[in-house]
C-alpha cells in the first residue's frame, strides 16, 4: 500500500486516453501532483498508432479536425508536422469517383462540384446556406440548439434524398460510425463547423504523437502503464495486483465501458457503443494520388471509406508503397473480408487493387459511444459520482476534442474544490 499525506498526494487519474491527459495537463497548470495510471502499454487509449512491418497503422480511421479549440491550445501543433487532405470527397456513385469539394475552400471546383451527379444543384445552394449559419454560429450556440437525428435536420434543411444518401451518409457515416445518420444534429453541427473552419490532418508520423506529445509534458514517473484498476472510490484505487493508491481526489477517465464496471451506479447512464471493422493494404503506388477521402456513395457494398493513408504523409510507409485504409462500418470477423473489400474496391480504382497486399485487419467494437439525442441528454462535461470524477468523451461528445474538454471539466472541478477549502 501506497500513503501519502493528504496534503502532498496526488490526483489520481484512471485512464491515460485524450480525456485522462487533458485532466492531468490541467491539474498540472494549477500546481497539483498528479498520478495517471492506465491498463494499456502506450498512453492514448482509442488514439493509437502501431508500428507493423515499418508502416503505420493507426487503430482506426481517424483524423485531427485542426479547427478543435480545446486541443489546438494544449498541443504544439508545428511538432506535430499536421498533413492536411483536401476539402471534400471522392464519391464512388456505382460507376466511377466524382469529385465533390468544398467550394468555398477550392472555389476552382465549383464547375466540376456543382455538376457532379451527387445531389443537385439546389442541393449545393443549401450546403452553402447552411455553412453559413453554422459557421456564424458559437459552439456555445451550437450545444444549446434543439436536438433531433441528423437524418430529420438533413431532411428539415430540404436537402434531397439523393444528396443524403449518396453525401450525407457516407461521409457522416464515416464520421459517426453509422449510416443511419440517428446521430444527434449538435454533433453533426459541431463537425461541421470544425470541417469549415480547419482542416481534417494526420501528423507525420500517425495520431498516436498527439497523446504521445501530451504525455512527455508530464513527469515521467507520474505516468503507470500496464496495470489495471479494479477498484475506486473518492480517495483511493485498487490494481488488479492488489495495491492500493491514495490520493486527494480519483478521476476516473476511462472509455463507458469501463465507467460502468467500476461505478456499477453509473452503468444505465452509459451509452451504447458504435463498432468500425478496418483493413490496411500496401499497394506499389497509391490508387488516389491525392490527399482526399473517398466515400462510397452508391448505397451498394461494404466500404464505407478509403484513404490512401501515404498520400497525406509519406511516413506512414518505410518505402515508396502505399498504405490504404479500408473502412467498414460495423464488426465483420469474417476471413474472406480482405478479398471482398478488393473485389469491391476494383470497381472503384481498377485491376490495380489486385496488386494490394492485405496487412492487418482491425475490428473496434468499442470505437464511439452511441450519440443520438436521447443519449446525448446526460452530457455535462463530467459527472460527480460518490465524490469520483468522472470523465470521457461519453460525457461530452464522441471525439478527441470532447474527450479533451471533458478532462479540462473535470480539473476546474477539482481545482474549483481546492480553492473553495484553502
Ligand atoms: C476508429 C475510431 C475513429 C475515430 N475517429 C475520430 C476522428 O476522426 N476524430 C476525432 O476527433 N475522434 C475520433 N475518434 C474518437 C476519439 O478517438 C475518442 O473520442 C477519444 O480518443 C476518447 O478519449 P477518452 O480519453 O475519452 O477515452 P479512451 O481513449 O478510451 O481512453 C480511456 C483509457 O482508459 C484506460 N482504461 C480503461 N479501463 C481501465 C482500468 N480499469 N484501469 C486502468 N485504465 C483503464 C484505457 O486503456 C484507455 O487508455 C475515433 C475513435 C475510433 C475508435
Amino acid at each position: 500500500m501506497s500513503h501519502t499525506s493528504s496534503s502532498e498526494a496526488p490526483v489520481i487519474i484512471v485512464g491515460a486516453g485524450m480525456a485522462g491527459l487533458s485532466c492531468a495537463l490541467h491539474l498540472q497548470a494549477s500546481g497539483l501532483k498528479l498520478r495517471l495510471i492506465d491498463s494499456g502499454d502506450v498512453v492514448g487509449g482509442r488514439v493509437r498508432t502501431d508500428v507493423v512491418d515499418g508502416f503505420l497503422l493507426d487503430r482506426g480511421f481517424q483524423v485531427y479536425l485542426d479547427a478543435y479549440p480545446e486541443t489546438g491550445a494544449l498541443l504544439d501543433m508545428k511538432a506535430l508536422d499536421l498533413r492536411k487532405f483536401e476539402p471534400g470527397a471522392l464519391v464512388f456513385n456505382g460507376k466511377r469517383l466524382k469529385r465533390l469539394m468544398d467550394v468555398f475552400r477550392r472555389p476552382a471546383s465549383a464547375w466540376t462540384s456543382a455538376t457532379a451527379p451527387i445531389g443537385g444543384f439546389i442541393d449545393k445552394l443549401r450546403v452553402g446556406l447552411m455553412r453559413s449559419q453554422i459557421l456564424g454560429s458559437t459552439l456555445e450556440q451550437i450545444a444549446n440548439r434543439e436536438d433531433r437525428k441528423t437524418e430529420s435536420y438533413l431532411r428539415g434543411r430540404g436537402f434531397s434524398e439523393a444528396m443524403i444518401d449518396s453525401f450525407f451518409r457516407s461521409f457522416y457515416g464515416g464520421i459517426f460510425l453509422e449510416s443511419e445518420l440517428r446521430t444527434s444534429s449538435r454533433m453533426f453541427e459541431f463537425t461541421f463547423k470544425m470541417f469549415g473552419q480547419g482542416s481534417a490532418t494526420l501528423p507525420a508520423k500517425g495520431m498516436g504523437e498527439i497523446p504521445k506529445q501530451l504525455a512527455a509534458r508530464l513527469p515521467p514517473d507520474s505516468i503507470t502503464l500496464n496495470q489495471k484498476v479494479v477498484s475506486l472510490d473518492a480517495h483511493s484505487v485498487t490494481l488488479s495486483s492488489g495495491e492500493q493508491i491514495h490520493g486527494r481526489a480519483v478521476v476516473l477517465a476511462t472509455n463507458a465501458a469501463s465507467v460502468g464496471s467500476l461505478l456499477p451506479d453509473l452503468k444505465e447512464r452509459m451509452p451504447e457503443w458504435r463498432s468500425v471493422t478496418n483493413l490496411y493494404f500496401y499497394a506499389p503506388s497509391s490508387p488516389i494520388n491525392e490527399s482526399i477521402i473517398c466515400l462510397n456513395g452508391s448505397g451498394e457494398g461494404v466500404v464505407n471509406n478509403v484513404c490512401a493513408l501515404t498520400d497525406a504523409s509519406p511516413d506512414y510507409s518505410p518505402d515508396e508503397r502505399a498504405l490504404i485504409s479500408v473502412s467498414v462500418l460495423g464488426l465483420h470477423p469474417e476471413e474472406g473480408l480482405p478479398a471482398k473489400v478488393q473485389q469491391e474496391l476494383m470497381g472503384w480504382f481498377g485491376e490495380c487493387v489486385a496488386q494490394w497486399c492485405h496487412l492487418r485487419t482491425d475490428l473496434i467494437p468499442e470505437a464511439l459511444p452511441e450519440q443520438t439525442p436521447k443519449a446525448q441528454k446526460y452530457k455535462l462535461g463530467f459527472i460527480q459520482q460518490k465524490g469520483i470524477y468522472v470523465c470521457g468523451d461519453h460525457a461530452t461528445s464522441a471525439s478527441i476534442e470532447g474527450a479533451v474538454i471533458s478532462g479540462k471539466r473535470a480539473a476546474e472541478a477539482i481545482i474549483m474544490r481546492r480553492l473553495s477549502v484553502l
